[in-house]
């Protein structure tokens, strides 16, 4: 397909350089800007409430779910509720236990220790956390061997927020640790107007209702890709039209992008053609897919599978993925596949 390049780094929920330029900027500020996630968000206010009440340390939390869903600002946003700072760091970042050891015994009390990509941490790394979480307990080996002594060096009582895009990924020991675990799920259509009409009035952006919504349809119900858009479509209004983003200028540059009417990305469309074309739309198992279309597992099953699912396009079944009628409608097929496979297309 022309223009894949752009589509697909348009539309990629992971984090680009760019993003980071403006994240700091765009994030919610407090727990009344933080747009959607109402369940998760009770839930903390009584857990941080009740914990400052007893003037004690949160518990730790674990939050995950598919990358761009605000787990990071969430993570910040819980820090600042309970008055405390926050360190942030990320699993594959910590090399050594050395490494987490000197974190851990740094941090103050009540104080956060952010880990994003927790399901990455080294399993040597991830062993010292154990007893940290638990006891707030660390063990040290001082001296080299026959002479080596273990201590344990009491640390103050944090709190560990560890987010992941791979929940499956985290071993039953540490995720027992965790005392708080909520998932974040994909945003609706007017929650994230609302997350465009904020970063747009930050970013000195003159959106009107139309606009935003049709960047909101396309933006595969991911804050991060709605403010990518966002920009984008601000390059567009700017040099094109004359700064303001309504409905014509929004859907001119998302058409001109090659942005699916539903945010699908050429990666979305891959595995969708491939398990239609070479696997007569399934079922067929994951790994199988990945092989095909020379993707990681890992990358469809964090990223693709959930939006698919989510959007009603792909069926997870004991024998594994299937394409629905819905996906076979979108993509132009009708009627569907003969089960041999044939197609008819329109
Ligand atoms: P994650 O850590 O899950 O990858 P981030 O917390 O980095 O996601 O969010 C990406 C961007 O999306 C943030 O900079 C923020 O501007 C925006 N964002 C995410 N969630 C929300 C939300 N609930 N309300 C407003 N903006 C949000």
């Amino acid at each position: 397909m022309k223009g894949n390049k752009t589509l697909g780094a348009v539309l990629n929920p992971v984090r680009t350089k760019e993003d980071l330029l403006f994240e700091d900027s765009l994030r919610p500020r407090s727990f009344e800007e933080f747009v959607g996630q109402d369940t998760v968000l009770s839930n903390l206010r009584i857990f941080i409430k009740a914990a400052r009440k007893r003037d004690e340390h949160l518990d730790h939390v674990l939050l995950y779910g598919p990358p761009g869903l605000g787990k990071t600002s969430l993570a910040f946003l819980i820090a600042k509720e309970m008055g405390v700072g926050i360190k942030p760091t990320s699993g594959p970042v910590i090399e050594r236990t050395g490494d987490l050891s000197a974190i851990l015994s740094n941090l103050q009390a009540k104080e956060t220790l952010f880990l994003d990509e927790i399901h990455r941490l080294h399993p040597a790394v991830e062993e010292i956390l154990y007893s940290a979480m638990e006891d707030f307990k660390l063990d040290i080996v001082i001296g080299q061997g026959p002479g080596a002594r273990s201590h344990k060096l009491q640390l103050k009582k944090f709190t560990l927020i560890g987010a992941t895009t791979r929940a499956g990924r985290i071993t039953p020991p540490l995720r027992g640790r965790f005392g708080i675990i909520h998932r974040l799920d994909y945003y609706d259509v007017p929650e994230l107007e609302k997350i465009i009409k904020r970063s747009a009035a930050i970013l000195k952006v003159d959106v009107d209702k139309n606009g935003a919504y049709q960047i909101a349809l396309r933006s595969r119900g991911t804050p991060r890709v709605a403010n990518r858009l966002l920009r984008r479509v601000r390059d567009y209004a700017d040099v094109i039209g004359e700064g303001k983003i309504t409905q014509h200028e929004a859907t001119k540059a998302l058409d001109m992008m090659e942005v699916d009417i539903l945010g699908l990305d050429e990666v979305d469309r891959k595995i969708l053609m491939t398990i239609i074309e070479n696997f007569g739309g399934g079922p067929v198992g994951i790994s199988t897919i990945a092989a095909a279309i020379d993707e990681e597992k890992e990358t469809i099953e964090s990223i693709y599978e959930p939006f698919l699912m989510r959007i009603g396009f792909l069926e997870r079944t004991t024998r594994g993925r299937k394409i629905t009628q819905k996906a076979y409608k979108h993509l132009g097929f009708s009627p569907s596949p003969l089960p041999q496979g044939k197609l008819f297309k329109k």
